[in-house]
């Protein structure tokens, strides 16, 4: 099973940081093997995923898109749980292993916020000291997710370097560790950086497909066509796919962000758009310039604004054994008023990304068909930008 014991998925993830970090990703990778054979582990996580969380969430059939569509479509119901969206499996999970570790300080860097609040929030639930980093571009932008972070009790760092958003967030947030790798432990909010990051992340989000099967085998009594969700760094699309990666006969399609267009070069589409490289410390593919820079992302979701992508996709992706798609901003806006007139659900705008795909399968399937879209988070973060777009309104 992969990744293998250096932290490949074949060609892709590793270990590509600092001499001072690997002694720390050691102890980290060898307390979660030691945490995944725990019961008591397993059955404080389950606790707090179950009673605090809100799992297991739904998997909902959504009979008028899927009439709509002319195939089944099911959602899983990320959006229902605590804060929001899939990202609290990840930061409940993490804060435990800390917990195991003895940390006493929590670090995590932020794009969007929704990571920082994430974190915040298990911060303060555990009482632990939490320093969230994040770009100073994307605190003025981010004013609501700022003040939620701050109520949690939690410290925000604005960083000013480079383009001030994520990837200058997550370089401050390495360097802290670094400095403080003794007392801290650093939550990633994706299925990226350096190895063992990406398979615990994976692991822990797993839970959303591992339900998933459960659920739709119980509802259609076998398993579904198509597993279709937003890929950023790419936890919640793994989360969903990797208990269905035996299952050949299941197809994974991860929808990537296209921005403004992939001509434009305003886009956050790294495997579709993107070449093999370095970034936060794994090798995986990236948005870089013809000089290898990386480029700046681009996305109307906050959250698929990264110009990198998790090892483990870039493997799929070689491999085949998953499809990556892009969808521009203009179109997840169409998928996320089709969800809201169809269904009376408002998406983010990162699964609005996963919801527009549906319309390009349309014709393409029987109606027998089962389809199964990661519903990743809910809308009410991004109300004001879908405001300010909002001249197009309402077609489906
Ligand atoms: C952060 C976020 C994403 C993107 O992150 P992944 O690691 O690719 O899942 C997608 N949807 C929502 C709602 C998010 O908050």
């Amino acid at each position: 099973m992969l990744p293998d014991r250096r932290g490949y998925f074949k060609a892709f993830g590793g270990k590509f940081v600092p001499e001072t970090l690997i002694s720390a990703l050691e102890e980290l990778e060898s307390e979660y093997k030691k945490a995944k054979k725990d019961k008591n582990f397993i059955r404080q996580l389950n606790y707090y995923l179950k009673e605090y969380a809100g799992r297991p969430t739904p998997l909902y059939f959504a009979k008028n898109l899927s009439k709509h569509l002319g195939y089944k479509v099911y959602l899983k119901r990320e959006d229902l749980l605590h804060t929001g969206a899939h990202k609290i499996n990840n930061t409940l999970g993490q804060i435990l292993l800390a917990i195991r570790m003895k940390k006493e300080r929590i670090i995590a860097e932020t794009g969007a916020g929704q990571h920082g609040v994430a974190t915040a929030t298990v911060a303060a639930m555990f009482g632990l000291k939490c320093d969230i980093y994040m770009g100073k571009e994307d605190i003025e932008r981010q004013r609501l997710n700022v003040f939620r972070m701050k109520l949690l009790g939690a410290n925000v760092i604005p960083v000013s370097s480079g383009s001030q958003t994520l990837k200058d967030a997550i370089n401050e947030a390495i360097r802290d560790w670094v400095t403080n790798v003794r007392t801290t432990h650093y939550i990633i909010g994706s299925t990226v950086g350096p190895h063992p990051y990406p398979m615990i992340v994976r692991d822990f989000q797993s839970i959303i497909g591992k339900e998933t099967k459960i659920q739709i085998l119980k509802n259609e009594k076998k398993l579904p066509d198509y597993l279709i969700a937003c890929v950023g760094g790419g936890s919640n699309a793994l989360g969903l796919f990797f208990p269905f990666f035996k299952n050949r006969e299941v197809k994974f399609i991860g929808v990537e962000a296209a921005g403004k267009g992939l001509s434009s070069g305003k886009h956050s589409a790294t495997l579709v758009g993107g070449k093999i490289g370095v970034l936060h410390g794994s090798k995986s593919k990236v948005l870089e310039d013809r000089f290898g820079q990386i480029k700046t992302a681009y996305s109307i979701a906050a959250g698929l604004d990264y110009p990198g992508v998790g090892p483990e996709h870039a493997y799929y992706q070689k491999i085949g054994r998953a499809k990556y798609v892009s969808v521009t901003d203009k179109e997840a806006l169409e998928g996320f008023r089709m969800l809201a007139l169809t269904e009376g659900i408002i998406p983010a705008l990162e699964p609005a990304h996963a919801i527009f795909y549906l319309k390009k399968l349309k014709g393409k399937l029987k109606k027998d068909s089962v389809v199964i879209v990661c519903l990743s988070g809910r809308g009410d973060k991004d109300l004001d930008i879908v405001m300010d777009y909002g001249k197009n309104q309402g077609e489906i």
